[in-house]
């Protein structure tokens, strides 16, 4: 998995040709995001070749997270790196949370929006790795934030049924106007405008890119 973090990153600095993502990311309209996954029943190599090729594929996006489901397998996997190195987690469980977070929050599925959302600021995550040890991490703000946006890919959900009322209806309005082609926002409405992620120094956590030098608020 090493491997996969040296690719995706020195090729551009080494003036190398940028690398294909092995995957496509799926984005929000394929049914595969709706849909609830498999327990992984064995850890063998196909397993440690999809994780591999997800971690590329979230590197080259760039991400700092990314669950089967975004790639099409219906399997409860998720690969994430938040500046720690390469991981994956095999089945895995939220099982205790504490407090509450609020923070930028974006999604490779649904690319270049991010929105304010809640969540838990602590949780506790059990699973496996792909070495087949248990994992039991207990994890707060940026790396709660990950594995509960990752797990509710698992559970066949995205970040857009965590938005409040008017920040769904902003976001279902620029997601119409993109399935028709037309550009994100028509400048009319405020709402789109709040909603609308820019390019470069966005504060976006979940599986999107993450600049964590940002003020948080809690
Ligand atoms: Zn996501």
């Amino acid at each position: 998995m090493g491997c996969a973090r040296r690719w995706a990153r020195q090729c551009p600095e080494w003036g190398y040709p940028r690398i294909v993502a092995p995957f496509q990311i799926r984005v929000f309209g394929d049914p595969v995001l709706r849909q609830p996954t498999q327990d992984v029943t064995e850890i063998d190599e196909n397993l440690v070749k999809l994780a591999d090729d997800m971690l590329v594929t979230m590197y080259e996006a760039p991400g700092v997270g990314l669950a089967a489901p975004q790639v099409g397998i219906q399997k409860r996997l998720f690969v994430y790196d938040i500046g720690t190195g390469p991981h994956a987690v095999v089945n895995p469980r939220l099982s205790a949370h504490e407090g509450e977070w609020t923070y930028e929050e974006g999604c490779l599925s649904v690319p270049e929006l991010s929105w304010s959302i809640v969540r838990y600021e602590c949780v506790h995550l059990d699973g496996w790795d792909l070495d087949g040890n248990e994992l039991s991490i207990d994890a707060d703000e940026l790396l709660a934030r990950m594995f509960q946006h990752e797990c509710d890919h698992l559970d066949g959900m995205l970040l857009l049924e965590r938005l409040d009322k008017r920040q769904r209806k902003g976001a279902m309005k620029t997601l119409r106007r993109r399935a028709l082609g037309l550009p994100d926002n028509d400048g009319s409405d405020h709402a789109d405008l709040e909603n609308q992620a820019g390019s470069d120094g966005d504060v976006v956590s979940g599986d999107a890119a993450v600049d964590d030098t940002a003020p948080a608020t809690r």
